[in-house]
């Protein structure tokens, strides 16, 4: 369950942001996670409704966006963008695909009132 200490950053953050706002509610957040992080939604939504009770945040909406990540292929020289842990070349169909950007998971927007 390591969605619990990102979650627990992510929440920090957003009520930060909040009270430097002046926000009584904030209403929803969006977050982007990388194509191949492990991080599962589901888990991220039922932490943050645990941390957020009796705060400014409790009730806002979780939205998330699969991010696609950069690979690269060693056969064909071909950049490309992956989605899943399919790690397959679009072009040539071969194996010996390296991927390039990380597993992160990022805040994009809040809203607030
Ligand atoms: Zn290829």
């Amino acid at each position: 369950m390591h969605e619990l200490p990102v979650t627990q950053e992510m929440f920090s953050l957003v009520i930060k942001y909040a009270k430097s706002n002046n926000a009584k509610k904030i209403n929803s957040i969006k977050l982007k996670i990388g194509a191949l992080s492990t991080i599962i939604p589901e888990n991220v939504k039922f932490y943050f409704e645990i941390l957020s009770k009796n705060t400014i945040a409790e009730g806002a909406r979780l939205l998330f966006e699969k991010k696609k990540s950069n690979a690269y292929c060693i056969n064909c020289n071909k950049d490309f963008k992956i989605e899943n842990l399919n790690l397959i070349c679009p072009e040539c169909g071969g194996e010996n695909v390296f991927i390039k950007s990380d597993t992160e998971f990022i805040i994009k927007s809040i809203t607030i009132d």
